[in-house]
């Protein structure tokens, strides 16, 4: 989508710290870091919201899992323990219409999420 941020990113039209890419994925830092780890991962496919996947969607949610997984264990924090969250619609906090997991990691995380 012409207006979407992250489709910006996915077409290297702006700039981002890129650290995994593959034919469905992409992952970057986040600019705005919440933790000593903060990445994102995204789908090359611009899907808006959570309640925007389709069944054909499956195969690449499940990519989508498993390579911040792979970014998890990467970084060193896999063991210790991180945090994954999608936002959802405005009341969760999502700005950025392009679904996105944030692997949070690399300090002590609390419960409940502010
Ligand atoms: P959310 O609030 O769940 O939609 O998360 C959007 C995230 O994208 C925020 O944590 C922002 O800091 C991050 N973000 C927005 N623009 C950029 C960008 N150009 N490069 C990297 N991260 C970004």
């Amino acid at each position: 989508m012409s207006d979407c941020i992250f489709c910006k990113i996915i077409d290297k039209k702006i700039p981002a710290r890129i650290i995994y890419e593959d034919e469905h994925v992409l992952a970057f830092e986040d600019v705005n870091p919440q933790a000593p780890v903060h990445t994102l991962v995204i789908p090359r496919k611009h899907i808006p919201t959570l309640l925007d996947i389709k069944e054909e969607d499956n195969n690449l949610i499940g990519h989508l899992v498993k390579v911040a997984n792979k970014i998890a264990n990467d970084k060193g924090i896999a063991k210790r323990g991180f945090r994954i969250v999608a936002n959802c619609n405005p009341e969760s906090g999502q700005t950025v219409y392009h679904i996105h997991l944030h692997i949070l990691g690399g300090r002590q995380m609390h419960w409940p999420p502010g």
